[in-house]
């Protein structure tokens, strides 16, 4: 039996993935005859966690598709805001330590494993948790397990994070969390940090959090200016917390 032809193109977005040739527009490949559409795209070296709609001859079908001679496909990135089956919640990899503490510093639930634990454990903490995985480590997003991931497409936080913010839309509340630990913080008062402050610190400043988890202690301090650039910037282009969030910041 031939091997059917068909005819593929990528989203801009999705052509990094793709070897050179078919960065230009409509390319053509031979399948097998009994692949499914997924799989091709992904034999391609898409990961299916940065593809959108899949049409073929302009018409939406599933990754289940298999393939036939003389098929049309295009290939379409994720919609922005992405829908996710639960909240928003991200688990990071090891090169992203910047941008796991700038998604804490938002109020934004954001695991972090160091030292590293290794694919298959990130993989499975994903799906046990329902947490996104976000990686620039393309082998990564190809797990089965992962709840769900996202590829991270900058080297720079700044941008990294303006990435994942319009992303997935998650609730933005900030001086909410610890940025060590991911806990949540909650208010201190000087009466209760009694003893555990430096004098200059109880003397200087009056707004104090405390992390539920770890304990650290949060006041106005002399590097909040940097952090409450980001915060401010965070703000100015995605907008404060949804109006069903709860949560307030607490500084
Ligand atoms: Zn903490």
């Amino acid at each position: 039996m031939d091997r059917p032809e068909i005819g593929i193109s990528f989203a801009p977005e999705l052509r990094l993935f793709v070897a050179s040739p078919r960065r230009e527009g409509r390319t053509t490949v031979r399948t097998d005859g009994a692949s499914t559409l997924g799989h091709v795209v992904e034999s391609l070296g898409v990961p299916l966690t940065e593809v959108g709609a899949l049409l073929v001859g302009g018409r939406p079908v599933p990754d289940a598709h298999v393939p036939a001679d003389g098929d049309e496909v295009a290939v379409h990135g994720v919609t922005r805001p992405q829908q996710l089956a639960g909240p928003p919640r991200f688990l990071l990899d090891i090169h992203l330590g910047t941008l796991t503490r700038r998604l804490r510093l938002l109020g934004i639930d954001a695991a972090y494993e160091n030292p590293d634990v290794g694919d298959a454990a990130l993989a499975a903490r994903s799906a046990a948790e329902q947490r996104v995985m976000l990686t620039r480590d393309r082998g990564l997003l190809r797990r089965r397990e992962l709840w769900a991931g996202g590829y991270v497409y900058s080297h720079r936080p700044a941008e990294q994070l303006r990435d994942v913010l319009s992303r997935f839309a998650p609730p933005i509340v900030p001086w909410s969390r610890c940025t060590s630990c991911n806990g949540l913080l909650h208010h201190a008062t000087k009466a209760s940090l009694h003893g555990r402050l430096r004098d200059g610190t109880e003397h200087s400043y009056d707004v104090f959090a405390e992390c539920a988890d770890c304990g650290q202690v949060y006041w106005r301090g002399a590097h909040h200016a940097s952090l409450n650039a980001v915060v401010e910037a965070a703000l100015h282009e995605f907008g404060p917390s949804s109006a069903n969030n709860p949560s307030t910041s607490l500084m």
